[in-house]
């Protein structure tokens, strides 16, 4: 397979399936975070540069039964105009359809058309093998850069392979860095390799931690999933945030990692509350002894020394999932403090990988977005990556 950067696209209408899923204001549909955007523009302009015209297709949202205003894709338009400023961008109000397959044949090189959303179409979701003939015959080339959605067997993402020869399939930059980053911290982790693992659930990040036990020296576990491990170990955790069917599991997972010789560690202090809410009373108690009526909403302050100490020595570190409710801000600060601690350990020489999509929040709203190696575009993609399974749409890309 020849490189995305190697091969030459003069000439050619090149087919991108893009993220360009958003967050829109609800009232006047301005975008309000970018990043998927800005993150396409290097593939988008290598294919222009070279002379060739690119045609973007994205999903946006979750429509439910066809076409919905608020989940348009017209809404992006402008401000791709801005991102790619000089270049002519056209709009098609159809991913499929007569109207569409004229405005993508009558495509001049250097020019680019942005189709409407694809899930307008329940058959993009549903992967039909139709649906994803009428997208392929927009192109010469297929283009896969959306690695938010490599994890989805949809018609765009990897159904539509088939209908492209394997030297006309290709990942675009981002998908190659995404992909470059993952495989880094899964198969090429220098030693010592921290695994943050943090969020509301231990059921939602059970494989990725059996997985990990197997790759990681170490691993931090914070946020709402600590108290189900702190409970199994028979602390008191109050009201917090417990999973009662996980508890055989954590203590499972917590005698695996003895065996492996994988270090587990649990935040000793916790910032409870007696509500949840920004307004509640708050106070310190070590994380396996909250009080009735109180729960744990934060990491404390030895908690965050404690895993700070394990960051400073790695040399590799992966970030997925908060320490505690960042959104709130009486709660954020055992977040904040692990951003600092892990954007010091990459001052220091370690390469950290931050993604999912409550971690990369976080990141970007404390301003460490630029003080990490890389953060990740891919939520479910990526924690899927880590689980061991293969995305279908990169195994659609390199399939022969
Ligand atoms: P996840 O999507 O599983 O990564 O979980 C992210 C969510 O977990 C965020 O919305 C946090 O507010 C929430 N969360 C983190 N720590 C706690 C906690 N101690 N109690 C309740 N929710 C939490």
């Amino acid at each position: 397979m020849t490189s995305f950067a190697q091969h030459n696209f003069a000439n050619e209408k090149v087919l991108i399936r893009v993220d360009f899923n958003v967050p829109l204001d609800k009232q006047t549909f301005a975008i309000t975070d970018d990043t998927r955007m800005t993150a396409a523009v290097p593939t988008i302009k290598k294919i222009l540069n070279d002379g060739g015209s690119v045609i973007l297709m994205s999903h946006l949202g979750r429509p439910k039964e066809g076409p919905e205003e608020r989940y348009s894709l017209r809404h992006l338009l402008n401000h791709l105009i801005k991102l790619l400023s000089g270049v002519t961008v056209k709009f098609a109000d159809d991913c499929i359809g007569e109207e569409t397959v004229k405005k993508a044949a009558h495509l001049q090189a250097g020019e680019v058309l942005l189709l409407e959303n694809l899930r307008f179409y329940k058959e993009e979701e549903n992967g039909d093998t139709d649906f994803a003939k009428k997208l392929a015959a927009l192109g010469d080339v297929w283009v896969n850069d959306a690695f938010g959605t490599a994890h989805r067997a949809h018609a765009s993402t990897a159904v539509i392979a088939q209908f492209f020869e394997p030297e006309k399939r290709f990942f675009g930059l981002l998908m190659d860095a995404e992909v470059a980053a993952a495989e880094k911290v899964l198969h090429k982790a220098d030693k010592p390799f921290t695994a943050i693992i943090g969020g509301a659930k231990v059921s939602d990040k059970i494989l990725i931690i059996e997985n990990l036990l197997e790759r990681a020296t170490d691993i931090i576990i914070g946020g709402g999933m600590a108290y189900t491990f702190m409970k199994a170990q028979g602390g008191n955790i109050g009201k917090s945030l417990c999973e009662e069917d996980r508890l055989e599991m954590a203590i499972e997972i917590l005698a695996k990692a003895e065996a492996k010789g994988v270090c587990i560690h649990l935040p000793s202090d916790s910032v409870i509350a007696d509500n949840f809410s920004n307004d509640a009373n708050t106070s310190t108690a070590p994380s396996n002894n909250i009080p009735d009526g109180w729960m744990g909403l934060d990491i404390g302050s030895m908690a965050c020394e404690q895993f700070a100490n394990v960051l400073h020595r790695s040399k590799t570190i992966l970030w997925n999932g908060p320490m505690g409710v960042f959104e709130m801000s009486h709660f954020q600060h055992g977040t904040k403090a692990i951003a600092a601690a892990v954007a010091e350990a990459t001052t220091n020489g370690a390469y950290s990988l931050v993604g999912g999509g409550d971690s990369v929040a976080a990141v970007n709203q404390f301003g460490y977005n630029d003080k990490v190696s890389y953060v990740s575009t891919g939520g479910g993609a990526l924690l899927e990556y880590f689980e061991g399974k293969e995305l279908p749409g990169i195994a659609a890309v390199k399939s022969l």
